[in-house]
Parts: C-alpha cells; sequence; structure tokens
C-alpha cells in the first residue's frame, strides 16, 4: 500500500509499510529468519557496501521484516523514518550515539522510567557522556540547565510512573532555541495517544515492549526521525555534517537530506553498536500495532473507570492519573494526548508499606510483574522492588514512595478489575 497522508490511523497500523509478499503473495508479512541475502553480482553488492543502493545485506543491518515494522512505527509517528532495536533501552543509546561524544551532555526530566534515570546517571558516564536531570515542569530550569556542550533533551510524553505529562510543545521551543534536537520517549502513550513530532519533536523512542506489542511476549525498541532537524545549521552534529571516515567521507546530511538520522542509524548504528532487533520479535510486534488504537481505547476507558473508582475509596490516600478532573495535569493531557492519558497510574495505600505488600499479595487477576503496556493488568510495589536500594527521600521524589502502588490496567472487564482491587483492598486494610 502506498501511505497517503489521507489515511487515518486505524487504516495505517494495519498497512503502513507491508505489501503482498513480492516471491509468494503472502498477506501477512512473513518472518524473514534468514542473516544473509544473495546478492545479484558483484557489482550490486559493491553498490550496497558503498550505500549508493538500498538492499539488503546482513540482518544486523536491514531485514524485511524489521523494515515494515520501522515504516509502520514511523508512519504511525508522523516521522521519515524508524531504526528499530533490541529493546527500548538500546533504542535510547542508538538515538544519542550520532549526537555524543566525550564531554558532551544531555538535559532530562527528573520524571523517568526508572531504568533511564540508571542508564543516564551511571552508564552513559562510560562514553564519556553526562546529564543533567530537571524539573520539566519548570521552563526556566530546563533553560538554564542547557550548555554549550548539551545535544539533546530527553524526555517521556507521559512519564513512568506517575502518569506526569509533558508540555512537549514549550520543551521543543526551549530545545529549538538552542539549536538542539528534542527527544521523547513515547512509549507509554503510544502515537495512537500521543503524536510528540506534531508537538515539536525531533526524534520520538519506542520500548516497544510495552503497548506497541501490547501482550507482554517480546523485548524491542524503535527511534522514529521526524527529518525535521537541519543537523549542518551549526557544527553540533560531525556525525550529519562532516565526511564520515567509515563510508569514504560520506556525508551523511548532504547524502541523504532529511534521512540522514535513519541512514546514520543503519549503517553505523546497528552496523557498528549491533542491537539489532530480531524478525521474530519484529512480528509479534506488527501483530500488535494492527489493534493498537482498539487497546488503547480500552486502555483508558478502564483507567478512568479505575481511578475514579479508587479515588473515592477510604481506603485510598490519592490517586495520580492526569485523566482524572483533580488531577495538576489534566488540561494539559488533553492539549499533550487527547485521546486520553494513557492506562498507567500509582495510587497510594492507607496503612503504607505493609497493606501495599499485602495489597499485591491478595490480588487475583492483576499480577505483580515489572512490565507495563501488556492486555493483562499488572501492578507493582516500587518501594519492595524496583525501587528497593533508594532512600525514603528518592523514592519520594520519583513518586514511588513506600505507600505508593503503579497499575498498568489492562484490557479485560472493568467490572471484574474493580471487585479484585475491592477485595484486595479489604484483605491490605485488615
Ligand atoms: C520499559 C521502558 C523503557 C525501557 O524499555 P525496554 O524495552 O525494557 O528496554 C524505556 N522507557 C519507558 C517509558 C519504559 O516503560
Amino acid at each position: 500500500m502506498t501511505d497517503g497522508p489521507t489515511y487515518g490511523f486505524d487504516t495505517l497500523q494495519i498497512h503502513a509499510g507491508a505489501r503482498p509478499d513480492p516471491a509468494t503473495g503472502a498477506r501477512q508479512t512473513p518472518i524473514y529468519q534468514t542473516t544473509g541475502y544473495v546478492f545479484r553480482d558483484a557489482d550490486h553488492a559493491a553498490a550496497l557496501f558503498n550505500l549508493q543502493e538500498v538492499g539488503f545485506i546482513y540482518s544486523r543491518l536491514t531485514n524485511p521484516t524489521i523494515a515494515v515494522l520501522q515504516e509502520r512505527i514511523a508512519t504511525l509517528e508522523g516521522g521519515v523514518g524508524g531504526v528499530c532495536c533490541s529493546s527500548g533501552h538500546a533504542a535510547q543509546i542508538m538515538a544519542l550515539f550520532p549526537l555524543m561524544g566525550p564531554g558532551k551532555n544531555i538535559v532530562a526530566s527528573t520524571r523517568l522510567y526508572g531504568g533511564t534515570v540508571t542508564q543516564f546517571s551511571h552508564t552513559i558516564k562510560r562514553f564519556g557522556w553526562s546529564c543533567t536531570f530537571v524539573d520539566f515542569d519548570d521552563l526556566d530550569a530546563v533553560k538554564a540547565a542547557i550548555n554549550d556542550d548539551t545535544r539533546a533533551v530527553f524526555g517521556e510524553a507521559i512519564a513512568n510512573p506517575g502518569g506526569y505529562i509533558m508540555d512537549v510543545r514549550a520543551i521543543a521551543d526551549i530545545a529549538d532555541e538552542a539549536g538542539i534536537p528534542l527527544i521523547v520517549d513515547n512509549t507509554t502513550a503510544t502515537p495512537y495517544l500521543c503524536r510528540p513530532i506534531d508537538l515539536g519533536a525531533t526524534l520520538v523512542v519506542h520500548s516497544t515492549t510495552k503497548y506497541l506489542t501490547g501482550n507482554g511476549t517480546v523485548t524491542g525498541g524503535c527511534v522514529v526521525d521526524s527529518g525535521k532537524f537541519d543537523w549542518s545549521a551549526n557544527d553540533k552534529f560531525p556525525s550529519f555534517s562532516q565526511p564520515e571516515p567509515a563510508y569514504h567521507g560520506l556525508k551523511f546530511h548532504e547524502t541523504f537530506g532529511n534521512l540522514a538520522f535513519t541512514f546514520h542509524g543503519i549503517a553505523i548504528g546497528l552496523r557498528d553498536l549491533g542491537m539489532t532487533m530480531n524478525p521474530q520479535a519484529a512480528h509479534y510486534t506488527l501483530m500488535g500495532t494492527e489493534t493498537l488504537s482498539l487497546r488503547m481505547d480500552r486502555h483508558v476507558e478502564n483507567a478512568a473507570k479505575l481511578a475514579e473508582w479508587l479515588e473515592k475509596d477510604e481506603r485510598v490516600d490519592y490517586v495520580t492519573y492526569a485523566g482524572l478532573k483533580s488531577s495538576p495535569y489534566y488540561e494539559r493531557a488533553a492539549k499533550v494526548c487527547p485521546k486520553g492519558a494513557g492506562g498507567l497510574f500509582t495510587f497510594a495505600v492507607k496503612g503504607g508499606y505493609d497493606a501495599c505488600v499485602k495489597l499485591v499479595n491478595a490480588l487475583e487477576i492483576f499480577s505483580h510483574v515489572a512490565n507495563l503496556g501488556d492486555t493483562r493488568s499488572l501492578i507493582i510495589h516500587a518501594a519492595s522492588t524496583t525501587h528497593r536500594q533508594l532512600s525514603a527521600e528518592q523514592q519520594e521524589a520519583a513518586g514511588a514512595g513506600a505507600s505508593v502502588v503503579r497499575v498498568s490496567i489492562g484490557t479485560e472487564d472493568a467490572d471484574d478489575l474493580i471487585a479484585d482491587l475491592d477485595q484486595a483492598l479489604s484483605k491490605a486494610s485488615s
């Protein structure tokens, strides 16, 4: 199918990137379970290796099943190209890799997935990179944190675990003024609820492990490029603007224009870092994307029902869902993610740590799991698991205090989920 701008989201999530298999006519995208591809002749091989012709060489770089997924996610996000990776964390490194260098830094929101906080505060230092964390609700603080060595601004559209909403447009304007890209992690919102590129983001990263696959089967990630950033406007991004010695002095931006980031991601990033998605994972994720909007509508509907029910319950202290009128993010959510504030939120249980532990033990439909974005409802008590090593103050700052549980609301019957929470809350408060 040719992806015209006239097609709606529900059509694109099924068809974008896919076409009947040229060899067999197979309607569903085959799993191309192959590492290598036979060259037509020696000239064809040389042209592929010189990036003069686009084609398949070796599955660390490109694979037809993964190519469909890349095009599909990029289309749903409104970008020009995508690079799939082995996990969401791999996608984050792949996004930063061509932008950064020793001594360079990023400015990131304090409200991020816990694993991202660790990756940015410790692991990237080994590359000579660093990260300054700031409260993205304080725009002056974001501006003040950017210096001459800053190469990107990074935040989550709907931040895990609290469901905080980022003012993507305002942060994008700040990045723009500084001549650097804004990278948005759109994992918890998905392109159905939020389109960061429309709001000014340059790059979008995903953990496809979550809602895009949607059933907790495979890990994966993707970086989508808006194609809108001028990599040659200043001298900050030599990976794109300057000659690349590993390709005989080719300049990516000059040669590939608005596809510079995508080509670099495949020809350098995947080639040399090797954080490649496998074709089986791409298949599962392609299956997931076909029903994305249907699932997200139900996730949002159920999350809203449960959040409202919990907010009124005496055994509950507070609920942090941005879809609740009582949330300080309610109005911003309507602008940033007009189709709903997602399926993820936290709530605090009266009775603190012990009550939370009893609650997760007593639930029958909800699983106690360190994952999110599954059709199944999931719950985690961060203070006794993912945030166990942190001090009480650090736990509070992360929105993961001792009395707080995070839920990822699934697509089951809302009434069954409410009944499950009701019986477990009774056990927790007895
Ligand atoms: C899970 C997650 C990640 C990391 O993705 P993996 O696929 O687990 O590597 C990054 N950001 C957010 C918001 C996530 O939920």
